[in-house]
């Protein structure tokens, strides 16, 4: 039987494609998706990685003597009804998709090929995580929480793991040496790609450009490695929370994208790490959030994709101003707008930019979460729904009805300038709390206290409710409806 794989947009690996396949069909087709019942346009950077990485992995292919086709179709279908009746194709097998929509699309797809004759058979995704989602739902009915998950793995896969059960150096969690700030700091990051000829020529198809040095071959993904372990990895834990405004990836890795893109598999660069002769605080850091978080957020869309969607806990429908769409140099706010424009220009930014600048804001200002959940998917190149929504609802939105954070991650200035040196670049003060001059932040931050005092009771946040009667409320409303009709727009 003439049997082709298709290869997805995120299994950019050789070695991981079956052997079984006759031929190998890449189909190139981002210009536009549908995203819960809604037509989003992906970022430039995404395009472009999706164009490069195919092109240079279907050439690799070809160079190892495989029959390998890149093509480029206006729809998933649209391709592969064309490749099928060209080159007799009769069926098609195919890695069951990691994102829900696009496997739903698949199972729409597959009726459509049914009636022209060709197979369609999906094989089991066995490298994306560590754990498959059938052997998590057999551990546990639902989600626990992350920590006690995050053990679990830890002991499964015998990772930082001494011989008698307990963890290496005795301790599951290095935070109390971690996600320090330090005022005195030099531009960090530093590593560059030299472009690859496909990368030319997916520049040259879109007339843009990459504007960060993203892996888009295996190789490639490897020296990004590499440079992470030997440069930033020993400093990784202390400064993992820190901000600065002139280096923007500080010690992180930026290697999200390479490992849901398949370049790296999650367990070779959390093995990478484990073997570094780094300190602990640095490796557990580190291995906490790909071990941990990543599988962790996999595992908790799978099993609430249906539910999560269709709440909206704080019932917050804010519209995003326009700042987050374009130009977000008109934010007033300098941690924001700093944020925005580096999204806006390179597709990416840190873990903390994502959560407590990002987030922070669009709880704190009611947003809609789930129009926040499509900003975030459009605008990242490293964006997958089964990452973006659990953190965006559940983490960062607290859209979930409590179902990931037990309380919302909210903070007032006094966090962003002890974790960052935006502040002292801002029109805004952060010490001052309800003046025309004072960070918004601060008195937004009492006004969602205010507005949802039942979640703190809730979560017997008593010390918080306590501090709210110290709040002149009145000055406080009256400054934030202020702010949010003048500046949300
Ligand atoms: C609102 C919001 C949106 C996010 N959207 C995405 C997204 O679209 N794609 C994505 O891969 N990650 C997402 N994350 C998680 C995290 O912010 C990124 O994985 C991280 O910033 C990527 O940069 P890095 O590779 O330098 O990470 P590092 O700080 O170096 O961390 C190492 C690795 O750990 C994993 N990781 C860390 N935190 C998380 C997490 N919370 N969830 C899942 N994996 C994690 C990633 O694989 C990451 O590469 C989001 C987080 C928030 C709060
Ligand atoms: S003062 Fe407020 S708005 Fe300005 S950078 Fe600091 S936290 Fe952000």
């Amino acid at each position: 039987m003439k049997t082709t794989q298709i290869i997805l947009y995120n299994q950019l690996r050789e070695d991981y494609l079956s052997s079984g396949a006759k031929s190998y069909l890449y189909i190139h087709h981002t210009w536009k998706i549908l995203f819960q019942w809604e037509v989003l346009n992906l970022n430039i950077s995404s395009k472009i990685i999706d164009y490069a990485g195919g092109k240079n992995l279907v050439e690799e292919l070809k160079n190892s003597w495989k029959k390998a086709d890149f093509v480029t179709a206006k729809s998933f279908y649209a391709g592969l009804k064309t490749y099928a009746k060209k080159q007799w194709v009769e069926k098609y097998i195919l890695v069951k998709p990691v994102e829900n929509y696009v496997y739903e699309n698949f199972l729409k797809i597959w009726e459509k090929l049914e009636n022209l004759w060709i197979e369609l058979e999906f094989l089991e995704d066995t490298q994306s995580f560590f754990l498959s989602h059938t052997d998590f739902e057999k551990q546990y009915k639902k989600p626990p929480i992350m920590e006690y998950f995050y053990r679990f793995m830890r002991k499964k896969e015998n990772i930082m793991m001494n011989t008698d059960g307990t963890p290496e150096g005795w301790e599951w969690n290095y935070d109390a040496l971690n996600r320090k700030f330090e005022r005195k700091h030099d531009w960090s990051w530093n590593f560059s790609l030299e472009k690859n000829t496909w990368l030319w020529e997916a520049e040259e198809y879109y007339k843009q450009s990459l504007s960060f040095p993203q892996p888009t071959t295996r190789d490639e993904a490897v020296a990004l490695l590499e440079y992470f372990l030997k440069n930033h990895l020993d400093t990784f834990g202390k400064l993992e929370d820190a901000m600065y405004q002139d280096d923007p990836y500080v010690h992180h890795s930026m290697l999200s994208a390479s490992i849901n893109y398949w370049l790296l598999s999650p367990r070779e660069v959390v093995s990478a790490v484990e073997q570094s002769s780094t300190a602990l605080n640095n490796k557990e850091g580190f291995i906490r959030q790909v071990l941990g978080w990543r599988e962790y957020m996999y595992h908790f869309f799978q099993h609430y994709k249906d539910s999560l969607y269709t709440e909206n806990g704080l019932n917050h429908t804010r519209s995003l101003p326009e700042y987050f769409w374009k130009n977000g140099k008109n934010c007033s706010m300098n941690c924001l707008s700093t944020t925005l424009q580096q999204v806006q220009k390179e597709n990416i930014s840190h873990h903390i930019q994502r959560l407590m600048i990002i987030g922070n804001f669009s709880l704190l200002t009611g947003l809609n979460p789930h129009e926040l959940n499509k900003w975030f998917f459009e605008y990242y190149f490293d964006a997958f729904e089964w990452v973006v929504t659990p953190n965006v609802l559940g983490m960062s939105q607290y859209a979930d009805s409590w179902k990931l954070a037990t309380k919302p991650y909210i903070a007032s200035a006094n966090y962003v300038n002890k974790m960052s040196d935006y502040c002292k670049n801002c029109k805004y003060d952060p010490k001052q709390k309800d003046t025309e001059d004072a960070c918004p932040l601060n008195y937004l931050y009492w006004n969602f206290v205010d507005k949802h005092k039942g979640v703190f009771q809730k979560w017997r946040q008593h010390f918080v409710l306590k501090n709210l009667e110290k709040v002149d409320i009145q000055r406080v409303r009256e400054l934030s409806k202020k702010f949010l009709e003048r500046d949300m727009v």
